[in-house]
């Protein structure tokens, strides 16, 4: 059908408080941005500055209920991390204005298929089968920052099955959100509906069909996936 090509949906987050979804524009992800997760995927963050990567917009799914394994993979990763939420965008934006481009956050899970990135990095290929796959990026519903302040610290965590996997204070990151957006801006235009997931700490880790994941950032949210 010709009308379907014409109406196709946006893909979008729900907003605390609102009745209007945010719509997704593009999804940056920023990769070895925590110096422990960095030396657990060894690396050396004393001599490897932060990644960035995409994946696609249609890519993400609201974090919540039950989120089909993906296959591909033997080895599913967890990566929690905070995600940041533009209400606008430009260009070489200084880190000082930086704050002013950011409509709210959500809690996020970079879902990687290790063993596929594993492969990418040996044959220097590319990561999008292994970062950029169907729903890999589900994410939280979005808390304006109007409700919650800027978000420069606090704890991310992560437990699977209950078991606390990850859990980091947002403070060691190596770049914070502001130089992010100024090092991003530098390489793309920025826009109102992109989404920037800031990197994750340490202690990512293999997750099977039938875990029950629970992560959380203080002040932002907190997520419960079944992967089924
Ligand atoms: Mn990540």
């Amino acid at each position: 059908m010709i009308s379907s090509l014409f109406d196709l949906p946006r893909p979008t987050l729900p907003i605390i408080g609102e009745t209007v979804a945010f719509p997704v524009r593009r999804i940056y992800c920023i990769g070895r941005n925590y110096a422990a997760h960095t030396r657990e995927m060894g690396g050396d963050p004393a001599i490897q500055a932060p990644i960035f990567f995409m994946k696609p917009a249609d890519a993400v799914t609201l974090a919540a209920g039950a989120l089909p394994f993906p296959g591909d993979t033997m080895d599913l990763h967890h990566e929690v991390e905070l995600v940041a939420a533009l209400g606008s965008g430009g260009r070489n934006i200084e880190p000082a204005d930086a704050m002013s481009t950011v409509y709210g956050y959500g809690v996020g899970i970079d879902l990687t298929k290790r063993d596929r990135q594993a492969e990418a990095k040996a044959a220097g290929q590319p990561w999008d089968r292994a970062k950029g796959f169907d729903r890999s990026a589900p994410v939280s519903e979005i808390r304006p920052l109007a409700r919650c302040g800027p978000v420069h610290s606090g704890r991310i965590w992560l437990a699977v099955n209950g078991e606390t996997r990850q859990s980091a204070d947002l403070s060691t990151m190596i770049w914070d959100l502001p130089n992010i957006i100024a090092k991003l801006s530098a390489i793309w235009t920025l826009a109102a509906g992109d989404l920037i997931f800031t990197g994750t700490p340490e202690g990512v880790g293999r997750i099977l069909p039938g875990d029950r994941i629970t992560a959380g950032v203080d002040e932002v949210g907190r997520i419960e996936l079944i992967l089924s």
